[in-house]
């Protein structure tokens, strides 16, 4: 028989790209969506799968829709990506923020505690819970300080992942992954403002892209990599907690420049500070801003992952470098842009 798995939060990116992973290894792969006035299946639709997921009704805030769709169900893992995953908007909406990824998460392993604790459970926790690191590499032993009521709602639920394991010997995995990034991104993550920003310049649908804080390092990874070390945590003897990374970290100015170079653009910065301008070389024409509104309160300034234990217990590595990513997300969003298409 079929190994069946469940994804909470199937309409967003990583549950698309699992999706497409489960299926390509035999899975019978049902996927979670809230009701929602607008198309939830356009993720899946782009990798060709949307025909091949059954889609359920479940909206997190709402005890009853999870256990009753866990009952129904009876999934053999659980992965949990729904959330509401943006950081800036997490300081305008922190009681709704803690109420999906937190209560969200406790919602599902009481479901779980309660219909079948041998179903395996995939919390997707964060480097936000991080904060920003000293100069090294954070591992899965590094403290967490989080910085936003994002990073604390993802920290609550990590901790709660880890208590029903401790607790109930529950196959509780927590995956800490770093920022990864794709085609399917959401448009709100600077990456994807980015290249979808610069690719309306360059077809003339606007004259420049503000972006906030240009300094801000990120480990950027390809989601379509780290997808797979979520299915391998699941497939371990015992439940741990793993790091997902590339080890390497990018300032934001510099996945721009990438990126624009991939649209045929050359970036030159220019001023400092709130007055800093990109100029594209070619015309001399300022395409990148910067929007003090778009600072957050508390900025995380850095972030870089060791994935040593996901290598060594895992198997896993990343294959997608920065440079190939930009210029891939460029080219979709150029794409997207000339033809005039607005799915996600
Ligand atoms: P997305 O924002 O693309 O997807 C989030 C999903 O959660 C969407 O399907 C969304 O549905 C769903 N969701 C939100 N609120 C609810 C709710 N109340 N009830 C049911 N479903 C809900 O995130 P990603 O795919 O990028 O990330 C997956 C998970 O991994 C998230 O939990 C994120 O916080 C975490 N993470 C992501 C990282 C990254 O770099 N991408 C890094 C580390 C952790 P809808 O489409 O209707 O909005
Ligand atoms: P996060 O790491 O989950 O917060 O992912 P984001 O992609 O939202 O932000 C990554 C970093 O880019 C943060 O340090 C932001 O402050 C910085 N950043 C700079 N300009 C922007 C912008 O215009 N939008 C977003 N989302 N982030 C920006």
């Amino acid at each position: 028989m079929k190994n069946t798995a469940l994804i909470l939060g199937a309409s967003g990116q990583d549950g698309a790209y699992l999706a497409k992973h489960l299926l390509q290894n035999g899975y019978r792969v049902l996927g979670a969506v809230r009701r929602s006035a607008s198309p939830r299946a356009a993720r899946l639709q782009y990798l060709g799968i949307e025909r091949d997921v059954e889609l359920f009704e479940c909206e997190l805030l709402e005890p009853t829709n999870v256990i009753k769709l866990v009952e129904k169900t009876r999934p053999r893992e659980i992965y949990n990506f729904a959330a509401q995953s943006f950081v800036a908007a997490s300081f305008e909406q922190p009681l709704f923020t803690l109420d999906v990824n937190t209560l969200g998460a406790v919602r599902i392993l009481e479901a779980i505690r309660a219909v079948d604790p041998a179903i395996r459970f995939y919390q997707a926790s964060t480097s936000e819970m991080f904060g920003s690191g000293d100069d090294g590499a954070q591992t899965e032993t590094t403290p967490f300080r989080p910085r936003s009521p994002y990073g604390v709602s993802k920290l609550a639920a990590h901790a709660m992942a880890v208590n029903y394991r401790e607790s109930y010997g529950m196959f509780c995995v927590s995956g800490i992954l770093f920022n990864h990034e794709s085609p399917l991104r959401g448009r709100e993550f600077v990456t994807r403002r980015v290249t979808l920003g610069l690719a309306e310049v360059k077809h003339g649908r606007r004259d420049c892209l503000a972006l906030g804080n240009l300094d801000a390092q990120r480990d950027w990874g390809f989601a379509g990599d780290y997808v797979e070390g979520m299915w391998r945590m699941l497939q371990q003897e015992r439940a741990g907690d793993y790091v997902l990374a590339t080890g390497t970290a990018t300032r934001v100015r510099d996945f721009v420049a990438l990126a624009a170079g991939a649209l045929g653009f050359k970036i030159a910065w220019e001023g400092t500070g709130r007055d800093e301008r990109g100029i594209d070389r070619n015309t001399g024409r300022a395409v990148i801003r910067v929007d003090p509104a778009l600072f957050r309160p508390a900025e995380v300034h850095a972030l870089r992952g060791s994935p040593a234990k996901a290598a060594a217990e895992l198997g896993w590595a990343h294959r997608v470098e920065v440079p190939e990513l930009a210029a891939m997300m460029a080219a979709e969003d150029d794409r997207r842009v000339r033809d005039g298409l607005q799915d996600f």
